[in-house]
Formats: structure tokens, C-alpha cells, sequence
């Protein structure tokens, strides 16, 4: 990709139709004021709250704002709970009110649709366009709709869900397993990886079985994966569908979807199809689409500089999150996206204040998983900064999994995302 300080009138447009270089218009707003600047941030999830808040903690003279469609934060980790009938969807909601309230963060609820880095502005559906002096990404993921043609639209989409972003697809999706007849199948469809979170689907698995086996005993789930295994803490996943789910849950590796038959209700496979009364198909996954200009890898991942979480194709631009290029064994998480969200902010506080950034970072990743109304499991990992080729390795002999599913476990995980919760937005 051309550099932008060698572009003249260029900027990064993001579309429905995908995100392309092209030329400006002539719109035209202040310059930042603020006394240590301005930082603008796309997407108001795990990664970009996270660097707002922390921002304005490590240096209140720094201007931070926040572009968020959303009104409300709704998040995904627990939103399996929903599911399985054990959580509500006010459970996993928290208001954006303290970021701007304690911290100053101002939040402008619109939808960033392009980045005009000439003029250093992101321009965005409704509003005016907002200048910054850096810039930090986090928009998430999206879906590669491409790889399944049938659910290129918007009717397909609203009807096999993916609930994959937790907010209204994650209620609609309750509601049809609630009007879905007991002796039903629900059949969840899962990409190759790496997708947003790895154990996730089988999470999704157990919620759902766990509400068939309580309430509707004659029904069924086949957990279709893309993958030759259980892609996260396999061995625990399996012994939780023999012992809790045994004749509940029926798990199908190597077995990708090349399409959807929405009226037959049927997920196509490289080998024979599968029918349900409730399909859930989650597609492969890519950065978000604001991010697209960033992407360096497989068409899909945006790759930075560990130390300072920069582009490696845009100077100035910062990226967090699912969008991400991870690092060996890093997972697509909302634990990574908060630490990673930290850690940006240190680096992008230094580079305004004109110091050097950590020259030695360190991630950790714990991902819960719910395998019941009560049970839980976990694995863990830490990242740390390799010099030498600048890549953030797994550290020898930390982390690990849980020994066996406990209730334990289950109170931790609860913990954990009121912790992760009051740390993002609180
Ligand atoms: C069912 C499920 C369960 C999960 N469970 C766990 C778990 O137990 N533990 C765990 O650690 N992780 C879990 N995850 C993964 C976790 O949710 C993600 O890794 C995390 O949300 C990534 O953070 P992010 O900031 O990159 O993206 P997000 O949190 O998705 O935030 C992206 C934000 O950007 C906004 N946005 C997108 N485009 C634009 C734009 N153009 N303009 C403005 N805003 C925009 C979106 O509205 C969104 O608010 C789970 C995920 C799912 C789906």
C-alpha cells in the first residue's frame, strides 16, 4: 500500500461495498485544539474503550474521542448465558455514562465511514468529521458473506443468524430456540479458524444443550466445525458433552459450510447437507471493514508494531482487537482486547508526550467458559515481547487449563466479566 506521506489528496473510504483509496471532497473542520492533543478512536468495544478510558487516566490534558454507533455496550463474552436462559440481555448491557461522565472521554454516537489521513480526519455517517492527531482502531470483526453466496443478503441474514456481535441478533436467536418445538435440531455452523473466540462455539454448544436438557429433552444439537478438532480445551469440551450432554449433543469436525439453503433450512457441506429447525452459521471472519486499508495478511488481518501498536502499512494509525494480526497462540478475545487496549494507550501517551514506548510488553489471556448454568473452564496464556523479530511469543511453561469443569470455576467466570466490565467502562 502507498505510504500517505508520499499520497496528495488520498484518503481511506470505507462503504458497504468495502473500503477503497480514492480522492477527497472538500470538508473542512478545525484543526485538533486541545493542549496534548487529540486522539480519536473507532469502536467502542473491548480494545477502543478500553484505550479511551486509559488515555484520559495516564494523561487527562489528552482530548480522547470515542465513535461508537451503539448507544449501549452489550458484550459478547456471557452472551452465551443468554442463550441457555441463565442471563438476560440487561445482564451483559453496560452504558457508555462513566467513560464521559468520570473520565472525560467524549463520545460521539455515529458510524466511522472513512479516514482522511491527509487531513487527519475520520468521516462519519451522520456527524461532522472529527480530527485527531493519532488514531486507534478497534472496529472488531466482520463477515466474509462471500464464502457462503446464498446469505449475501439482508433477508437471508436476518432470517439464519450468526449472533456473533452480541446485541439484537443474541435475543432474536434466544427467541427461536424458545419457539423452536421440543424434538427440534438446532444446528451451529463454525468457521476454520482463527475467528473471534476460539472456545465460543463450543461455549454456545453447551448453553444450548443445557436449556434442551432442562426444558425441551428431545431436542438436539449438531455443532458443525470447520476444523479436523476442537479448536480450545478440547479434552474438557468433550468431557462435558459425555458427561452433562450425552445424547444431546452430536459434534461433527471437518465439516465446513459452503452454503446455506435458508428456505430448506439447511447448512450445505463439502459432503452432504444438514437440516435443522434452528440454524446458526456463523461465516468466516476478517477486521472489521473500517479497517480494511490496514490489512497486510490473508486478505483478512491488520499487522502492527507490538511496541506501539502502529499499522505496519499506515504511520499514525493504531490498531487493538479482533482486527488484529495476533501473535502465535494469541486468541481473538475480549481478555486480549482489554489488555491490548492498555497497553496501546501507554504507547500512544508516550508518543505524544514525545517518550519512548515500553520496550518490553506483556499480554495475558484467561478465556472462561461456561459449560453449564454452574460449570466452568478456563485456559490461560502469557505474551511477551520478543526483540528479536518483534513478534510477541507464549511464554514457556505459563498458562495452562482448568484440571476439570467446577463450580469453582463458574463463580470465577462471573467475576471475571464483572471485572472486565468495571475495567473497560467503569
Ligand atoms: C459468543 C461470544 C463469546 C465470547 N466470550 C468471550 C469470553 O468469555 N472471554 C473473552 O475474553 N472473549 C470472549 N469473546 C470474544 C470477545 O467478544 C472479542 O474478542 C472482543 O469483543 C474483541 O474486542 P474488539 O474491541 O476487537 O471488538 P468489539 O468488542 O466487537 O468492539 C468493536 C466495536 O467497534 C464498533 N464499530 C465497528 N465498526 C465501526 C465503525 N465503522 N465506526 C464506529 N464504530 C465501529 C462496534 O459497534 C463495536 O462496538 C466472545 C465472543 C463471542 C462472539
Amino acid at each position: 500500500m502507498e505510504r500517505f506521506s508520499n499520497s496528495r489528496r488520498r484518503f481511506l473510504e470505507a462503504s458497504a461495498a468495502g473500503v477503497a483509496l480514492g480522492l477527497t471532497g472538500c470538508a473542512s473542520t478545525p484543526p485538533p485544539g486541545p493542549k496534548g492533543g487529540r486522539v480519536a478512536i473507532i469502536g467502542g468495544g473491548y480494545g477502543g474503550a478500553t484505550a479511551a478510558k486509559y488515555i484520559r487516566m495516564l494523561d487527562s490534558s489528552i482530548e480522547v474521542v470515542l465513535i461508537e454507533p451503539n448507544e449501549v455496550f452489550v458484550s459478547c463474552p456471557m452472551s452465551n448465558m443468554v442463550l441457555g436462559g441463565f442471563l438476560t440481555m440487561n445482564d451483559i448491557t453496560t452504558p457508555y455514562t462513566a467513560l464521559a461522565q468520570r473520565h472525560g472521554v467524549r463520545i460521539v454516537r455515529d458510524m466511522a465511514t472513512a479516514i482522511d489521513m491527509e487531513k487527519k480526519q475520520v468521516r462519519l455517517a451522520k456527524g461532522d468529521p472529527v480530527a485527531f492527531d493519532r488514531l486507534i482502531v478497534s472496529p472488531g470483526i466482520d463477515f466474509m458473506w462471500e464464502a457462503l453466496p446464498a446469505m449475501g443478503s439482508a433477508e437471508a441474514q436476518s432470517q439464519v443468524l450468526h449472533a456473533w456481535k452480541a446485541g439484537p441478533q443474541t435475543a432474536a436467536l434466544r427467541r427461536q430456540l424458545e419457539a423452536m418445538p421440543d424434538g427440534g435440531t438446532y444446528v451451529l455452523s463454525m468457521p476454520e479458524a482463527p475467528y473471534r473466540c476460539p472456545p465460543g462455539p463450543y461455549e454456545r454448544a453447551c448453553q444450548v444443550a443445557a436449556y434442551f436438557k432442562a426444558r425441551k429433552p428431545r431436542s438436539k444439537v449438531i455443532l458443525l466445525d470447520a476444523n479436523p478438532d476442537v479448536t480450545s480445551k478440547g479434552p474438557l469440551f468433550k468431557k462435558a458433552w459425555a458427561d452433562l450432554y450425552k445424547g444431546i449433543i452430536e459434534y461433527r469436525p471437518n465439516s465446513k459450510a459452503t452454503d446455506v439453503d435458508v428456505r430448506g433450512s439447511t447448512v450445505k457441506l463439502e459432503f452432504g447437507d444438514v437440516r435443522g429447525a434452528v440454524l446458526n452459521v456463523l461465516p468466516p471472519m476478517k477486521a472489521g471493514a473500517i479497517a480494511a486499508p490496514f490489512i497486510t495478511a490473508n486478505n483478512r488481518w491488520c499487522a502492527i508494531d507490538w511496541l506501539t501498536y502502529e499499522s505496519k502499512a499506515v504511520k499514525g494509525v493504531h490498531i487493538l482487537g479482533d482486527s488484529l494480526l495476533p501473535g502465535p497462540l494469541m486468541p481473538k478475545s475480549a481478555t486480549m482486547a482489554n489488555g491490548q487496549g492498555k497497553a496501546c494507550a501507554a504507547a500512544v501517551v508516550a508518543l505524544m508526550q514525545g517518550q519512548p514506548p515500553n520496550n518490553s510488553p506483556t499480554l495475558v489471556n484467561t478465556c472462561y467458559s461456561m459449560v453449564s448454568d454452574k460449570l466452568a473452564i478456563h485456559v490461560a496464556s502469557v505474551h511477551k515481547y520478543d526483540g528479536g523479530d518483534g513478534q510477541m511469543k507464549t511464554v514457556p511453561g505459563s498458562g495452562g487449563v482448568s484440571a476439570a469443569m467446577n463450580e469453582t470455576e463458574g463463580a470465577y467466570t462471573m467475576n471475571w466479566a464483572r471485572n472486565i466490565w468495571a475495567d473497560t467502562l467503569g
